[in-house]
């Protein structure tokens, strides 16, 4: 899933995983699991997180490798927010293939009202928004009663950061893969517009790939 912060990855991803029965990989979920877990590598990137830059890419691709190693991953897996630069494209290319790149657009105003009214589960990560996509119980996951928060770097400037980050470093990738025919664009031009509307559009998306 290749887009912009807040275009939707994690969203789509999650649902595409269940319906494809593909096991749904976030690097900002493992970025996060190590600063939670206070470990080693948690305390150092927990300063390029705070601030919307990117992780070193020797360091993320360190913990790509440790969780597609996992077996759940054998035949398969939806990535959510990794490749970011062409370093780790390169990187992703030795150690797996890529069948299909799902690049979301939507446009910045959408993006900013998105990422500063977005929710989201400490527990099991799943993503709502105060406006579009609500919890059942306000400050509760519906799927596990997790609390629900606010990402810190969610805040407008940091936001804003991270905008600037995909526009110099991460969307250059497009070309890189548009060379090989991998891309496939879905267009989201509303906030408010279902996500299984969408999921429907990417799953007919795959299909016909595969015809
Ligand atoms: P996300 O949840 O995808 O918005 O990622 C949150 C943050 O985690 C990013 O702003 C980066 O600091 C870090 N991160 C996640 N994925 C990557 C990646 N592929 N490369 C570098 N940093 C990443």
């Amino acid at each position: 899933m290749f887009g912009p912060p807040g275009s939707g990855k994690g969203t789509y991803a999650s649902r595409l995983s269940v319906k494809l029965s593909l096991p749904h990989i976030s690097t900002g979920d493992l970025v996060r699991d190590e600063v939670k877990n206070q470990t080693n590598m948690g305390k150092h990137i927990n300063e390029f997180l705070v601030q919307g830059k990117l992780v070193p890419d020797t360091l993320i691709c360190q913990l790509l490798q440790k969780r597609i190693s996992q077996p759940d991953c054998a035949n398969g897996f939806i990535l959510d927010g990794f490749p970011r630069t062409i370093p780790q494209a390169q990187e992703l290319e030795k150690i797996s293939t890529t069948d299909l790149v799902i690049n979301l657009d939507v446009p910045d105003e959408v993006i900013v009202e998105r990422l500063s009214t977005r929710l989201i589960c400490r527990n099991c990560a799943a993503v709502y928004n105060e406006r579009t996509l609500k919890p059942r119980k306000e400050g509760r996951c519906d799927r596990c009663d997790g609390e629900l928060y606010k990402r810190e770097d969610d805040r407008p400037q940091v936001i804003l950061e991270r905008l600037e980050v995909y526009r110099k470093q991460t969307h250059p990738l497009l070309k890189h893969y548009q060379a090989k025919n991998l891309v496939r664009t879905v267009s989201n031009r509303q906030a408010d517009v279902p996500p299984e509307r969408i999921v429907e559009g990417i799953i007919q998306l795959i299909h016909n790939e595969a015809a």
